[in-house]
């Protein structure tokens, strides 16, 4: 079971390399061929190129890379909530039997909660200070869920609060009553009300101490077999996310470079990006010795020509500078965007 990068146009070199993926259950979330364009003053950039994957009901998948490398707006794009100058270019996000791009807006409006939650980046801050938690709660459902009765509705924001482990007395409290993690969990809760299908956690515990991140990843884990929703991760912290999800992805300039298990990406990273993002994690052994990756994270309105990573690779060849690499999934199932693994896909 897990996610797989696929591409469902059957005109691409990689579609056939990634047909003999193997067969696992029916994915709950298909996102393929998805781009977003930025229309800006200086130019147009391409946030995201390209990017295909699946996920099973269960599954988590975190998504790792540099400030930039496109993971918020996937998250955007998947949510339709993608604003001008942006715009999504291609692409199909499927949840269940539901193409979410083929929705009309008021459609789609209901499906967000219902079918795929997003719980944003700094959601903590976004709860509205002068009105109760509960309030708040029973706002969420009611715009989604015409003509369901007070008690029902009662009871599924008890149900929510329950799951992520907060006292029914939150119900009655205002966001300054809350800790930083109450908070998150609140918004959990919230993501949780209309049991989705598909959760998007961006960067759930940043700004949180340690011991709160530890206790909010414990409650998405929790609520996510709860309600058997597919999780996707969006962090930077990857020595907290490997301790949670069962696949990482690794972005860079609007690309999915690999997608491996957790085992597979910290003992056998293969694209050098990633391969690089592994070594520059600290670790007992290289005390005092900071490791980072060379060069920077390239600007999206002038990405290089080729392989985008091939100004910081190490293992850049001559091909890299002038042809753009394919998905392509390796004999293990492992999938990686790099020329060095064309004979092996
Ligand atoms: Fe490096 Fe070339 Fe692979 Fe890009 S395609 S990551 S430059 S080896």
């Amino acid at each position: 079971m897990m996610s797989e990068v696929l591409s469902d146009r059957p005109t691409t070199s990689r579609t056939s390399a990634l047909s003999a993926r193997p067969s696992g259950p029916e994915p709950v979330l298909r996102v393929q061929n998805l781009e977003v364009t930025y229309y800006t003053d200086a130019g147009r950039a391409k946030a995201l190129d390209d990017v295909s994957f699946t996920l099973s009901a269960g599954e988590k998948l975190g998504m790792v890379g540099e400030s930039g490398s496109g993971k918020s707006t996937l998250a955007l794009a998947m949510m339709r909530m993608i604003k001008p100058p942006g715009r999504i270019e291609a692409g199909r996000v499927i949840v269940g039997d539901t193409d979410l791009t083929g929705l009309d807006d008021d459609a789609m409006r209901k499906a967000r909660l219902s079918k795929i939650a997003y719980i944003p980046q700094g959601a903590m801050n976004s709860l509205n200070p002068v009105m109760r938690i509960g309030a708040q709660m029973v706002d969420a459902v009611k715009s989604h869920m015409n003509g369901e009765s007070r008690s029902s509705i009662g009871d599924r924001c008890a149900h929510a609060l329950k799951s992520v482990d907060l006292d029914a007395s939150v119900f009655r409290m205002y966001a300054h009553e809350l800790s930083g993690g109450m908070k998150q969990r609140v918004c959990i809760a919230i993501g949780i009300l209309l049991n989705p299908q598909v959760i998007i956690a961006d960067e759930p515990t940043s700004a949180l101490d340690v011991v709160t991140q530890r206790q909010v990843m414990e409650t998405i884990d929790r609520v996510q077999k709860e309600i058997n929703a597919a999780v996707i991760l969006i962090g930077h912290d990857m020595g907290l996310m490997a301790q949670f999800v069962d696949k990482v992805a690794v972005m860079y300039a609007g690309r999915l470079v690999e997608v491996s298990t957790v085992r597979e990406m910290f003992t056998d990273p293969k694209h050098p990006y990633a391969r690089a993002l592994i070594s520059s994690l600290p670790n007992l052994d290289n005390k005092g010795v900071f490791q980072g990756i060379p060069g920077l994270a390239p600007s999206l309105l002038r990405l290089p020509t080729g392989c985008a990573f091939h100004p910081r690779c190490t293992h850049a060849m001559d091909i890299c500078g002038t042809t753009r690499p394919e998905v392509r999934m390796l004999a293990s199932g492992r999938v990686v965007t790099c020329h060095l693994f064309n004979e092996e896909a």
